[in-house]
C-alpha cells in the first residue's frame, strides 16, 4: 500500500515558531498529518499525508460515546548535522497494537505505521526545533468512527498521526516534583485497562490529579486498587525508587503501563552497573525508608521528560523530603545517558536509535 502525499500549498503553510523557549508541550502542530481509514471486510485503505485539518465526525461516531480511542507518544530528535532520529519506535507500534486488541479495535499494519511516521517526520523536518532538549512530538491515535449508538465494537475506524515541535522539558535545569499519594482514588484495576494507552484511563485520572494540584502537589502517586498498599505509577509516568544501593520499580503485572522509557532505564541502569530490582513495593516500605534515611532518590520515567526527579512525598497528612528535595545522582546520570543516545551524541549500545534523515556530512555505509 502506497502512502499518498498531498502537500499544502506554500502560501497556506503556517509560520514556524521563532522563539524556541516558548514552545511548551502539545500546543503547536505542523502543516500536514497522516491518516488512514478502516472498514470491516475491507481492512485499512487510503493512507495519505495531507494538509492538517479538523476531522469530520458524525455526532454518533462511536468514539464519542463509548470510548474506543487509543494513542501513542514518541519523539523525533534533531542530532548533529541535521540528522533526525527516532527512539525505539517499534516499541510504540507494538504497544499500540496491544492497546487496539484490548479495546477490540483493528491492529495497524506495522510497516505502514513505521513508514507513515518516517514520511511525515521527514516531510516536516524543518519544524524540528534546534535547541538542546527540544524535539518533535509524534502522536499516533486511533478512533472508532462508525455512526451508531449501542455498545459493540465499531466496524469503522480512523488512524491518524499528528506531529509538532515541543520545548525542552528542563530549560532551567531539573525541578523536582512533589508527589501526592492518592488513597481514595485508583488509576487501574486488575483485569482493567491500566496496561494499555487507552484514552479512558486519562479521563478517570483527572479527579485525583485535581485534588493533588489543589493541595499544592505536582502529581499523584497511584497505589494498587486491590489493597491500596503497593505503589504503581506516578501521574502518567512510571516510578523508580533508590533504596540503599538498589534501583527499585514495580513489576508489569497488568495494571501498570509498560513505558518504553521504563524499559530503557532498567536496561541502561543494568548496563551501567546499577542494581535494578523489579518487585512490588509498598508505600509503607517507602515511608520507613524515608524515615531511616535509606530512601536516596525517587524519579518518574516517560517520553516527555525522560526522567523526572521527585523531591517530596505526601502521605497521610505528612510530607517526606527525598534527597533534600534535590535531584539525585542516579536520576541525573540516567537522564543524561538516555538523552545523549536519543540525540545521536553518544554510541547506542542497544541499537535503540533509528536514523530517518541522514546528517548532511554523514558518510554512507
Ligand atoms: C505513556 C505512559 C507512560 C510512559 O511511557 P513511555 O513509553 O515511557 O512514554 C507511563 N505511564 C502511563 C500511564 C502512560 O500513559
Amino acid at each position: 500500500m502506497e502512502i499518498k502525499i498531498k502537500k499544502a500549498p506554500l502560501a497556506k503553510r503556517k509560520a514556524k515558531p521563532t522563539d524556541e523557549s516558548k514552545l511548551g508541550f502539545g500546543k503547536i502542530f505542523t502543516d500536514h498529518f497522516f491518516n488512514i481509514k478502516y472498514k470491516e471486510g475491507k481492512g485499512w485503505y487510503d493512507p495519505i499525508i495531507e494538509p492538517y485539518r479538523p476531522l469530520q465526525l458524525d455526532p454518533t461516531a462511536m468514539c464519542l460515546h463509548y470510548g474506543q480511542e487509543i494513542f501513542e507518544g514518541l519523539k523525533a530528535y534533531r542530532g548533529k548535522d541535521a540528522a533526525v532520529y527516532l527512539f525505539r519506535p517499534q516499541e510504540n507500534i507494538k504497544r499500540m497494537n496491544k492497546s487496539a486488541e484490548r479495546l477490540c479495535m483493528p491492529l495497524m499494519d506495522e510497516a505502514i505505521f513505521m513508514e507513515a511516521m518516517k514520511k511525515l517526520v521527514t516531510l516536516e523536518k524543518d519544524w524540528i526545533p534546534h535547541g538542546a532538549g527540544t524535539s518533535m512530538y509524534i502522536r499516533p491515535t486511533m478512533i472508532a468512527t462508525e455512526k451508531a449508538l449501542g455498545v459493540h465494537p465499531a466496524n469503522e475506524y480512523l488512524f491518524f498521526i499528528v506531529v509538532g515541535p515541543v520545548g525542552a522539558y528542563y530549560p532551567q535545569g531539573f525541578s523536582p516534583t512533589k508527589m501526592y499519594v492518592s488513597e481514595e482514588y485508583v488509576r487501574a484495576t486488575r483485569g482493567g485497562t491500566g496496561n494499555v494507552k487507552a484514552a479512558i484511563n486519562y479521563a478517570t485520572s483527572l479527579y485525583a490529579s485535581r485534588i493533588a494540584t489543589n493541595k499544592g502537589y505536582t502529581q499523584v502517586l497511584w497505589l494498587d486498587a486491590a489493597e491500596n498498599k503497593y505503589v504503581e505509577e506516578v501521574g502518567t509516568s512510571n516510578i523508580f525508587f533508590v533504596i540503599g544501593d538498589k534501583l527499585i520499580t514495580p513489576p508489569l503485572a497488568g495494571t501498570i503501563l509498560p513505558g518504553v522509557t521504563r524499559d530503557s532505564v532498567i536496561k541502561l541502569a543494568g548496563y551501567l552497573g546499577i542494581k535494578v530490582v523489579e518487585r512490588r513495593i509498598s508505600i509503607q516500605e517507602i515511608i520507613q525508608a524515608a524515615k531511616k534515611g535509606t530512601l536516596k532518590e525517587a524519579f518518574a520515567s516517560g517520553t516527555a521528560a525522560i526522567v523526572s526527579p521527585v523531591g517530596l512525598l505526601y502521605f497521610h497528612d505528612k510530607e517526606y523530603l527525598i534527597n533534600g528535595g534535590k535531584t539525585g545522582k542516579i536520576a541525573e546520570k540516567l537522564y543524561n545517558e538516555i538523552l545523549q543516545i536519543q540525540y545521536g551524541l553518544k554510541e547506542d549500545p542497544f541499537g535503540w536509535r533509528i536514523q530517518i534523515v541522514p546528517g548532511k556530512k554523514a558518510k554512507k555505509g
